[in-house]
């Protein structure tokens, strides 16, 4: 049936500038990583595309060789946006990347301009879309030099096939050098995509201050530490859950050595009044530096628990403290 977005879309959402750009993205984003390949339900991939965007969720975040199998997120992507998101393309911002494997052989990974301007027009084809709104590197590639593989994201702005781009994954000292070398060239690079979350703190050490001395927003991936930091794992390993099937990077071990910071996490949720996953958005939310933080969603409940983070966004002095202790 023909999808009607819902009127109130933008009633409840907040909006945060990305950096010192133009730019406004979602409080939350959603991201195609897990649930949307080949390997997955098409009908509940589309029920979350079209509940992110009644939820006001106007940034979707993909990469070429999300699935399983490779480019199948992308694919996928397409056809949903075909069928139901045409008619709303610039009320919606899309993100893709490319860095890691993607195809074999020399060109089809990591940073060199050879790999990045194919893999976009791949990746365009397969989105059935004329330009993405952002475009990144994915991850740093230690052997290229970064002037050919910023040089290769300014080409791509030139040529109209993305409208901003940005880095992932990149330490800040590198992260400082490509926005010299875009700034250079007047690329407006505008997000870094990085990994944070209560159990994954890296970013609090430089990265976030070279972000806002540069005019760079942070947008956080993996806010959930991939579903550990929700009620998914309270009461073991549910057999529906990321954890439990074995394609990913979290597994049963990696939860079990977590559960008793889960459990004293989840108290303090409870004492908030919220879940634990809208507790951990939240905290990641009290960041200035953070424009969006990019959750993946299994279901279409998920997305709705998570976007109730943005009911309370405060926390006292003394929650942190406990926060801190727990994680520690
Ligand atoms: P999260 O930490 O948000 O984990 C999402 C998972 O947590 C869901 O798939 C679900 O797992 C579980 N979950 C979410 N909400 C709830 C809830 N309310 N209650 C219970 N369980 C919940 O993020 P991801 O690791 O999925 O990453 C998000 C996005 O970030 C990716 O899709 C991708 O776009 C991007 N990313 C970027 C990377 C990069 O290198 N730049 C690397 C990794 C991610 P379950 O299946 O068990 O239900």
């Amino acid at each position: 049936e023909t999808y009607l977005a819902d009127s109130q879309r933008y009633d409840s959402m907040t909006y945060n500038r990305s950096g010192n750009s133009g730019v406004l993205l979602p409080a939350l984003s959603i991201g195609l990583w897990h649930n949307f390949g080949f390997i997955d339900s098409t009908q509940n991939a589309r029920n979350i595309l079209r509940c992110a965007f009644d939820l006001g969720i106007t940034h979707f975040d993909l990469a070429n060789n999300y699935g399983p199998p490779y480019g199948s997120a992308e694919e996928n992507f397409g056809q949903i946006f075909k069928a139901d998101f045409k008619p709303y393309r610039d009320e919606l911002f899309i993100a893709t990347k490319a860095g890691f494997d993607m195809w074999p052989g020399p060109y089809g990974n990591w940073g060199s301009r050879k790999y990045l301007i194919a893999s976009l027009d791949q990746s365009l084809k397969r989105m059935g879309l004329d330009y993405v709104d952002i475009f990144y590197h994915h991850r740093p590639d230690p052997n290229t030099p970064l002037e050919e593989t910023m040089g290769a994201l300014a080409d791509i702005v030139k040529q109209g096939k993305a409208l901003y781009v940005g880095i992932s994954n990149y330490q800040a000292a590198d992260t400082k050098k490509a926005a010299d070398l875009l700034k250079d060239q007047n690329i407006p690079f505008i997000l870094h995509q990085a990994r944070y979350s209560m159990f994954d703190r890296w970013v609090e050490k430089d990265l976030l201050i070279t972000l806002e001395q540069n005019g760079v927003g942070c947008i956080a991936f993996s806010p959930l530490a991939q579903g550990m930091l929700t009620d998914r794992y309270l009461k073991g390993i549910p057999k529906d859950s990321r954890a439990a099937k074995d394609l990913t990077y979290l597994n049963t071990d990696t939860v079990n050595s977590h559960i008793d910071k889960i459990q004293k996490l989840n108290i303090l949720a409870e004492a908030r009044g919220q879940k634990l996953s809208e507790m951990a958005i939240a905290w990641i939310l009290r960041q200035p530096q953070v424009a969006s933080v990019l959750i993946g969603a299994s279901s279409t409940n998920q997305l709705i628990d998570n976007v109730k983070a943005l009911d309370n966004l405060n926390f006292t002095d003394e929650e942190l403290k406990i926060i801190d202790s727990i994680v520690a």
